[in-house]
């Protein structure tokens, strides 16, 4: 994986390795559970177990299912940043997730098996390497855990054990169902309106449940042929009801308690809310103290799902000429929560900052080391700025204002801002620590006007000069003279 981090030698280094000293920054955050900014108070002190939702492997995941992974791996750093240490831990879906997230239909492991004519453990393998591809083209930084639900069925079968004892499942035509009803603080994740809903889910109603809200923890009796994923378990040989597997993985490694749990907004209603109900019935607590949630990724106002047609891949951004991690940049420059709307001239333009920051951070390394006037007071001034936004809830709009304005600060030296681009983006991601100088082609056009530039610079003809520097303006370079001749660079 792409974990980038300074290089020793270099002055911002102590930042990373700081992590295990006191955490003394207030890091809000909003929790939908309570539906407003949360203090995060850790359960152990100065460590932050974060547990994330990972994805099904049935298929490529879409660029609306990659930006909630950029949040997650944003607020893993961000926590980084503020001083703790962070386990994260990341579930892999490869059994038991039906078509609808409710108990309808069959599994999509199965259905991408017979799509593709191959085994489920194939299709797992392929769509999860797939997966951790694009992750690292992105820069997401790989979790400290990563379990699959196809091993972890005995942690699942104990969990479901538990809820027996404590009398919330009951067994109804071959399979395993959690009792809504016995649980009173069911759907309050989602504020939901369990009598409409109810009343709502009745036409639909599978006739072995006892409400229409219970849903399956285990199913023995599959509904359909074939069904290649079983295993043996105390009711019968048979496969998992999909949120189980959240509940038994995020606890057997973090704890019955733990930090933040976080997921796409989609999760909400129905997954994560019977997370909870499971987890919170067989041990008594809490799952975890904070839930969020990140926004949908919107195309043309639809919202991207594979279900709509409209799905999108990394790949398809890059074959479009996009280098993957300006889909990075394009989702930083959005707070998370935000409803995002994808477009190619969104894309253009956090292609453009993109190559902005790179140009400048260049040329910072190039410089020699100095200090300036202004110094520490307005290095620390920058920083305050951008800690102050990520630490209220990731508020990337103000952290991002924060790197423009330390790229257009004129009182800082070229090596005091290069150390400060380099400590942001311990949190941004973006790489910057890896930048070199690229030899740049430049498109003849341009290659001619700086040429006619020259000669007519050489002429003394400053106003068909200043003419010629404005039209390789206009095609997006700068022309900067030195007295080794003109360094033209992408604007
Ligand atoms: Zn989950």
């Amino acid at each position: 994986m792409t974990d980038k981090v300074p290089s020793p030698t270099h002055p911002i280094a102590a930042i990373n390795t700081a992590v295990d000293t006191a955490v003394d920054t207030a890091v809000k955050l909003f929790n939908t559970a309570k539906r407003a900014l949360d203090e995060l108070k850790p359960i152990e002190a100065g460590v932050i177990k974060l547990y994330c939702c990972g994805p099904t492997v049935y298929n490529y995941q879409h660029v609306g299912n990659l930006r909630t992974y950029i949040f997650e791996d944003l607020l893993a750093r961000t926590l980084r940043y503020a001083g703790y240490r962070v386990q994260h831990v990341m579930n892999i879906t490869d059994v038991g997730h039906l078509v609808s997230d409710a108990d309808q239909g069959e599994d999509k492991m199965l259905v991408a098996s017979r799509r593709e004519q191959k085994s489920s453990q194939e299709i797992a393998d392929y769509y999860t390497k797939i997966f951790f591809d694009h992750c690292a083209q992105l820069n997401i930084q790989r979790p400290d855990v990563v379990c699959k639900a196809t091993e972890h069925i005995p942690e699942m079968i104990a969990l479901i054990e538990q809820l027996f004892e404590k009398g919330m499942a009951y067994e109804s035509g071959g399979n395993i169902y959690f009792e809504v009803a016995k649980f009173t603080q069911y759907g309050d994740l989602a504020r939901l309106d369990l009598e409409n809903l109810q009343a709502g889910a009745r036409i639909d109603v599978d006739e072995k449940k006892r409400g229409a809200l219970d849903f399956a923890l285990w199913f023995t009796k599959s509904k359909f042929e074939n069904q290649e994923l079983q295993w043996d378990s105390p009711w019968g040989r048979g496969y998992p009801g999909w949120h189980i597997e959240c509940s038994a993985m995020s606890m057997k490694y973090l704890g019955e308690q733990f930090d933040i749990h976080c997921g796409g907004i989609d999760h909400i209603p129905v997954h994560h809310t019977n997370e909870i109900a499971q987890s919170q019935c067989a041990t008594g607590k809490p799952l975890s103290n904070v839930w969020m949630h990140g926004g949908f990724l919107l195309s043309d106002k639809e919202k991207m799902s594979k279900s709509s047609g409209v799905f999108l891949t990394l790949d398809r951004i890059i074959e479009k000429g996009f280098e993957p991690l300006t889909y990075r940049l394009f989702c930083l420059g959005s707070n998370y929560r935000n409803e995002l709307v994808f477009s190619w001239e969104g894309l253009e333009s956090a292609e453009r900052n993109l190559k902005k920051f790179r140009a400048n951070v260049i040329s910072w390394k190039n410089s020699p080391q100095t200090s300036s006037a202004a110094g520490n007071e307005g290095l620390e001034h920058l920083r305050q700025e951008f800690r102050d936004a990520l630490f209220n809830d990731l508020g990337l709009a103000k952290a991002m204002a924060s790197v423009h304005a330390l790229i257009g600060a004129e009182q800082l030296s070229d090596s005091e801002k290069l150390a400060l681009f380099l400590e942001f983006d311990l949190v941004l991601g973006l790489g910057a620590v890896n930048w070199v100088e690229e030899v740049v082609t430049l498109p003849s056009v341009v290659q001619e006007l700086v040429g006619a530039r020259q000669t007519a610079r050489a002429e003394k003809r400053w106003a068909d000069a200043d003419k010629l520097r404005a039209q390789v303006l206009e095609l997006g370079f700068t022309v900067e003279d030195s007295p080794a001749g003109p360094i033209v660079k992408p604007k």
